[in-house]
């Protein structure tokens, strides 16, 4: 019994496939079946039959229609960005409670917390109850503890994640939306995962197509950061590198990766799911792979 950990979106704000985009890798997707939702990450308990949902993606109902997982017992928000927290509207008449856990800490820029500004949001949702967490001190949800971790993601707070299950060790560490410019106590605290899921939203060599061009700049060069919001692919191999990650996924990527390196290793689709039992991480099967190979044998 251990920790189930399921990729149900793991692509950028605008998803791959993008609405209304033809170009060769939204199109290769299409051909393969492969998508790349807004970001979402279930996490389930086994030993405990309870499991925690990563950020209210937008596609929150087609995830969990497509997807064999149970509805969460609880949830966590990283920032307030349309693609990590407006799908909680589809807990509406869907859930008898959602406790929804976010950070209390008072966002310069909107004068208001995560938790707050979740609150103001979505008080029509009576079944929903918001819970003040403060960052870098561990909270137990699930049976698991769970740890927000400051990054950065200007001009908004945002939080990556640390989720330990203290029955096993097993550690599973999210950098959530985020530039390479995490401070060294984040990284102390994210270091030595299981499995760790870095923002990668595009390759370095697409920095010069930011109007900010990249930031963060390794020894050779090489951006780290995508403008001043998100790692390149780069910058999250380097963090991963950095941290000692055993298994490393790229999530949150965006249709602007070139067609023959968007769907290689070690970006992640939607649908793949990891267990993490403590001794180390085992890769299920891909679950939409699975649908697949049952479609085709009918
Ligand atoms: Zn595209
Ligand atoms: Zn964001
Ligand atoms: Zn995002």
């Amino acid at each position: 019994m251990s920790l189930r950990v399921t990729l149900l979106g793991t692509g950028d704000t605008t998803g791959t496939p993008t609405v209304g985009c033809d170009c060769a890798t939204c199109r290769l997707a299409r051909e393969r079946g492969v998508e790349r939702s807004r970001f979402s990450v279930h996490i389930e308990n086994e030993r405990a039959g309870e499991s925690i949902l990563i950020d209210l993606s937008p596609d929150f109902r087609q995830q969990f229609l497509t997807r064999d997982v149970p509805l969460p017992d609880a949830a966590v928000v990283t920032h307030i960005h349309f693609d990590h927290l407006d799908g909680l509207g589809n807990a509406y008449r869907i859930f008898d409670s959602l406790p929804v856990y976010a950070a209390n800490e008072v966002d310069p820029e909107t004068g208001e917390s995560v938790a707050e500004t979740i609150r103001r949001k979505y008080d029509y949702l009576d079944r929903v109850s918001v819970h003040d967490v403060t960052p870098l001190e561990p909270i137990k949800v699930c049976g698991l503890e769970l740890t927000l971790v400051p990054v950065e993601h200007p001009p908004l707070i945002c939080f990556g994640l640390v989720i330990e299950d203290p029955e096993t060790g097993a550690k599973l560490s999210l950098s959530g939306d985020t530039s390479y410019d995490i401070s060294e106590p984040a990284r102390d605290r994210l270091r030595d995962p299981d499995l760790f899921l870095a923002d990668a939203i595009v390759p370095a060599a697409l920095c010069d197509r930011h109007p900010l061009g990249g930031s963060h700049h390794d020894a050779d060069g090489v951006p780290r950061s995508f403008g001043t919001k998100h790692m390149t692919r780069e910058g999250a191999m380097a963090l991963a590198d950095e941290l000692d990650a055993d298994v490393t996924r790229l999530v949150h990527t965006a249709h602007y990766y070139p067609a023959d390196e968007a769907f290689s290793e070690p970006l992640a689709v939607d649908g793949e799911q990891y267990r993490l039992d403590g001794s180390g991480v085992t890769r299920l099967e891909n679950i939409a792979d699975a649908v697949d190979a049952e479609s085709t044998a009918e």
